[in-house]
């Protein structure tokens, strides 16, 4: 691939000197005078540094705490950063596409409340509601059936980027006057013009599961964005955990040998010398897998992957008890195939597939 001709900084951020290498424009190496090559890492940036020094202290990380780090944490997670969705961004969601498609969700919801009585005191909830168009149309879309509308008494976003709940609050046309902001000037309670109805923020569904109303929830390609464990089946028919490693690690806790990377498009897992991270598989069945995997799956082939999401179950289980306590109801979307599918954990960049353990906190990350 091509690269700036820039000599860039090595993994310990201090720059090449140049009289000693020089490089290959198509290579991802520098090369000595004696023709000995020094691959040329990515910049490290601190949230590549942070999950360095973590792996170093303490050892290879799951799969899911690195999807963790790489998208929501503070320190330059992809999603904290909130700038990837969209045709200018990362990638394009289907209510980003057409308004079509929240106008549809919304009179699904309308069907359905007449089907279940047409009950008082609704809300809309939705998790993880990206630039807030799908609620935006949504909204607009049910305003058009003035009793449904009527019954409806607040919006709850549950979002824990800073930056989406402000384009959240912009989409929505909030007024100021009658906002409530967060320390970190994120906005906690406001008002959308769409009616008056009150708006609020929340960092966990736990904080949604009131009794006060019937929720009406709606989830679009947010189970897709929760951190997955890997696993794979050894030659000797265990489950090893599949975990991330520094790239250049020597000396230090690897439990296992390299595990085997695909180089599908589907996965674009394919190991360069430029990333500081890699997939190493534990040698002994893992914690992780002991507790989430057990005795099942044993119809599984030696060398067969498979991913678990245990946030995806616990919140899902979470949503469908207070659901059904409250005679509510739900509409999650997602897309992938209904059958369980080995190494679909992927990034997405500039509308392509990349590296997942590429410069984390710069692409999405996903599993189906
Ligand atoms: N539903 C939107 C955006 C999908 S992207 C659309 O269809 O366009 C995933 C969304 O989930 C983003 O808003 C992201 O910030 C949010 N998200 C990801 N992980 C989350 C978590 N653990 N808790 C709350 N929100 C999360």
């Amino acid at each position: 691939m091509f690269r700036r001709l820039l000599l860039p900084r090595n993994s310990f951020g201090f720059r090449q000197p140049s009289t000693l290498l020089h490089r290959c424009a198509f290579s991802s190496r520098i090369y000595r005078p004696d023709g000995s090559a020094v691959p040329v890492k990515e910049e490290l940036t601190p949230l590549a540094k942070h999950i360095r020094d973590m792996i170093l202290a303490t050892g290879p990380i799951s799969v899911a705490k690195y999807m963790q780090l790489a998208l929501t944490s503070p320190i330059g997670g992809y999603y904290t950063k909130g700038q990837g969705i969209g045709r200018a961004g990362d990638f394009v969601t289907s209510p980003e596409i057409s308004q079509m498609f929240g106008e549809i969700m919304a009179v699904w919801f309308v069907l359905h409340w007449e089907m279940f009585g047409r009950p008082r005191d609704t809300v809309f909830v939705e998790l993880g509601p990206g630039r807030g168009t799908l609620m935006d149309d949504m909204l607009r879309a049910a305003q058009r059936f003035p009793q449904f509308y009527a019954a409806l008494k607040g919006v709850h976003l549950v979002e824990r980027s800073p930056e989406l709940r402000r384009e959240q609050f912009k989409k929505l046309n909030c007024q100021h006057e009658q906002t409530e902001m967060s320390n970190e000037q994120t906005p906690k309670r406001a008002v959308t013009s769409r009616g008056n109805l009150p708006v609020e923020w929340h960092d966990v569904l736990d904080e949604v599961c009131t009794k006060e109303a019937v929720p009406l929830v709606m989830a679009h390609e947010f189970f897709d964005a929760l951190p997955i464990y890997k696993f794979e089946r050894g030659v000797d028919d265990l489950w090893h955990e599949i975990l991330v490693d520094v790239h250049d690690s020597r000396g230090q806790a690897v439990e296992g040998s390299t595990a085997k990377l695909s180089n599908s498009p589907q996965s674009s897992m394919a190991l360069s010398d430029a990333q500081h991270f890699k997939l190493v598989r534990t040698r002994n069945v893992s914690a992780n897998a002991a507790l989430l995997l057990r005795d099942k799956h044993k119809s599984f082939s030696k060398g067969d992957q498979i991913e678990v999401s245990p946030e995806s179950a616990q919140v899902m289980t979470q949503l469908a008890k207070w659901i059904s306590a409250q005679n509510g109801m739900g509409l999650v979307v997602d897309y992938g195939q209904d059958w369980t599918q080995g190494d679909t954990f992927r990034g997405i960049k500039s509308h392509k597939f990349a590296n997942p353990l590429s410069s984390p906190g710069s692409m999405d990350l996903t599993a189906d």
